[in-house]
């Protein structure tokens, strides 16, 4: 017989030798059977004892292989009962052919249904070693260490103590410290994967320390709040925890669990671990260093308020002083020109308030207060500048032209801020024009709409920018004067920038500077 026939009707259970013997002996009983049947004078259903070949031969047999035996059964007890009986047979040998078949019938039915069966069974096999493979793949490929632990005798102590009556587990466990060692000695490691040999070294999967005790890091609540979780009954369990290496190396680790619902499964309890060490001390240095920075720029921001305060109050207090000697001389005078003395002590009283002002407004910055907004008319507010800077103008003979614009719009701004840009931009085109010697001595004041903002240019006749100028003019502390702290202009940008305008410094092509600051018509911060 061909191999390829006989892959039809045996199956391929047992070595080929085993096949061979059973289907030897099975051909030799049906053999016999056909022989005592025909042969000898026995009555009886001697055919039934086909069943004893048809029972041996499924053990080697297909189910093509058992049908077609079944069928020569059935025909070697039908061609003897024809050999013997001739052809009348009476009612009683004819009822013992009938049970004979139906007997073979009935078994060979058996024997196909248990042939299915056994082929069910040996498929749902391969699928569960199929899964169970994939499932180990998956354990020992993961880059995440994995462990399989036997939680049952420590879930079966849980539900004793749930019996017993203790509620609260982590109260019960600070009364008895003693039992976060018993149920740790409860816990057994049935397999780790190569990552977890990684994490914590060969111990991992033997369990080969002492007590799993060693592994947890001492003081390490993680432990406990596990062993809650179980007694709570959650479906799973995720903590930060410490675990000793086996070199001894403290760990931080993220911990994960999921519980089984079914009791019986907890033999089998996958844990999860991802070591978050660096991480951590990642976090704390970023914390630390964050805690560091905030240090750092509040002495940075007090250094720069300083230097600012500094600035701002330089001019009202200068003038303050000059104010001061003025009234002196007044006051000097014989009689004592009353008026002019009045002027004099009514110029120290605005330059006082503005002093005042300033404080005041670097007082909201530093407590996050929010400034006064009110509508500004700008051609007021550069004649009031003007007048603040007017001992200036009148010492170093400087002219001020106001060009007010056509149809400019009140702007709504913090005035005292606008007011020390102002300022600023009036003293430098002042220092400028005085620095260089110029024969002619102006400035002009611009205000113009720009786009739904205003535009406010200050020029002078003075030396213009310098190049290196032009790439530092906003940077703190760039001065080119002996005197200078060189926050102005940086104090002005931002302020501006903060209420939604900005300013530009450029030079004209009939020469001086012009310093040009935009406004929106309402500060969209206020
Ligand atoms: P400070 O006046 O204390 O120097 P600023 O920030 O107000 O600080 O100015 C920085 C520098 O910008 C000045 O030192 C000067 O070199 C340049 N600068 C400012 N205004 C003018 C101007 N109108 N013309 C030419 N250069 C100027």
């Amino acid at each position: 017989m061909s191999a390829e026939r006989a892959g039809v009707l045996f199956n391929q259970r047992g070595g080929t030798g085993h096949r061979v013997t059973v289907a030897l002996i099975s051909a030799f009983l049906m053999a016999i059977v056909f022989v005592i049947d025909t042969f000898t004078e026995i009555e009886g259903a001697i055919a039934v004892l086909y069943v004893m070949a048809l029972l041996l031969g499924s053990e080697i047999l297909t189910r093509t292989g058992l049908l077609l035996t079944s069928i020569v059964c059935i025909f070697l007890t039908v061609l003897s009962y024809f050999l013997t009986h001739g052809p009348d047979p009476d009612l009683q040998t004819f009822i013992r052919l009938a049970v004979a078949l139906a007997a073979l019938a009935i078994t060979m039915a058996l024997l196909l249904r248990n042939d299915a069966f056994r082929a069910e069974l040996i498929e749902r096999n391969a699928e569960i070693r199929e899964s169970e493979a994939r499932y180990r793949s998956i354990f020992d490929g993961a880059r995440v260490a994995l462990w399989e632990r036997d939680y049952s005798r420590l879930h079966a102590y849980l539900l004793e103590l749930k019996a017993a009556g203790v509620t609260d587990l982590e109260d019960h466990a600070r009364r008895h410290p003693e039992i976060i060692d018993h149920c740790i000695g409860l816990l057994r490691t049935v397999a780790a994967n190569e990552a977890a040999r990684e994490l914590v070294g060969t111990s991992a999967d033997s369990g080969s320390r002492e007590s799993m005790a060693d592994f947890i890091a001492s003081g390490d609540k993680t432990f406990l709040h596990l062993m809650n979780a179980m007694f709570t009954g959650q479906a799973y369990f995720e903590g930060k925890g410490r675990i000793t290496t086996d070199s001894g190396e403290i760990r931080q680790v993220l911990l994960s669990i999921s519980f089984p619902e079914d009791t019986a499964a907890f033999n089998r309890v996958v844990v999860g671990m991802v070591d978050i060490t660096q991480r951590e001390m990642t976090e704390a240095a970023l914390i630390e260093a964050r805690a560091e920075f905030a240090k750092a720029s509040k002495a940075a921001t007090i250094g720069a308020l300083s230097a600012s305060l500094a600035h701002e109050l330089n001019q009202p207090l200068g003038a303050i002083a000059v104010n001061a000697q003025t009234l002196l001389r007044w006051l000097d005078r014989d009689p004592p020109d009353l008026s002019a003395i009045r002027r004099s002590a009514e110029r120290i009283i605005r330059d006082g308030q503005r002093a005042s002002d300033i404080i005041h407004n670097t007082r909201n910055l530093l407590t996050q207060q929010e400034s006064k907004a009110e509508w500004i008319d700008l051609s007021t507010l550069i004649d009031e500048t003007r007048s603040l800077v007017e001992h200036d103008l009148k010492r170093d003979g400087i002219a001020v032209t106001v060009r007010p614009g056509e149809g400019v719009p009140q702007v709504k701004s913090v005035r005292v801020e606008i007011q020390q840009v102002m300022i600023n931009l009036m003293t430098n085109a002042i220092q400028a024009i005085n620095g260089a010697k110029c024969p002619v001595r102006e400035i002009i004041v611009e205000i113009e709409p720009a786009d739904g903002m205003v535009g406010v240019s200050v020029r002078d006749s003075g030396p213009g920018i310098s190049p290196e100028g032009m790439e530092k003019l906003f940077t703190p502390f760039y001065t080119t004067k002996a005197q200078g702290l060189g926050m102005g202009l940086s104090i002005c940008r931002s302020t501006l920038e903060s209420r939604g305008g900005k300013l530009d410094g450029f030079n004209h092509p009939d020469g001086g500077a012009v310093f040009k600051m935009t406004l929106p018509i309402e500060d969209p911060h206020l």
